[in-house]
């Protein structure tokens, strides 16, 4: 099965109907598979020439849906802005540094403890979906000390 057929099952069983609109925003996330603003997945519909282009409110709201529905992550990534992604396997965070701007990946089993931690003495059930954590890289950090 195709990740779009597993992402429509999901919706199916949740009783929401795919619409082309919908449709449209789920194949640009799954085509590329990187972070995406708005902006990104509206450029990336409007270069299909067989459709009409959507609107960016229309655009959001989609994926205020999909990030409800837990299949989408909504990011601020600073200088890239806010940036939207298919919560796939490759689940995965990012350090930012607020100097240099450099964005370096971290595994999801960092936030393990936490997620545990939170369970146990909250009864909180977090959902990090793909997390930006700002500071200072190594560089940044030994320039300033
Ligand atoms: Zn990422
Ligand atoms: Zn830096």
């Amino acid at each position: 099965m195709s990740e779009y057929d597993q992402i429509v099952k999901i919706l199916r069983q949740h009783g929401e109907r795919i619409t082309i609109q919908r449709r449209l925003v789920i194949e640009a996330l799954l085509a590329t598979h990187a972070h995406m603003t708005v902006n990104d997945v509206n450029e990336h519909i409007q270069e299909k020439k067989d459709v009409h282009s959507l609107a960016e409110p229309t655009i959001y709201r989609i994926l205020q849906w999909l990030k409800e529905l837990e299949l989408v992550s909504q990011t601020d990534m600073a200088e890239s802005g806010i940036v939207y992604q298919i919560i796939g396997a490759h689940k995965h965070h990012h350090l930012v540094c607020l100097n240099c701007g450099v964005s370096i990946d971290v595994a999801d089993t960092l936030f393990d403890d936490m997620r545990e931690r939170l369970a146990r003495e909250h009864g909180f059930h977090a959902r990090i979906d793909h997390m930006a954590i700002y500071g200072y890289c190594s560089d940044c950090a030994s320039e300033d000390s």
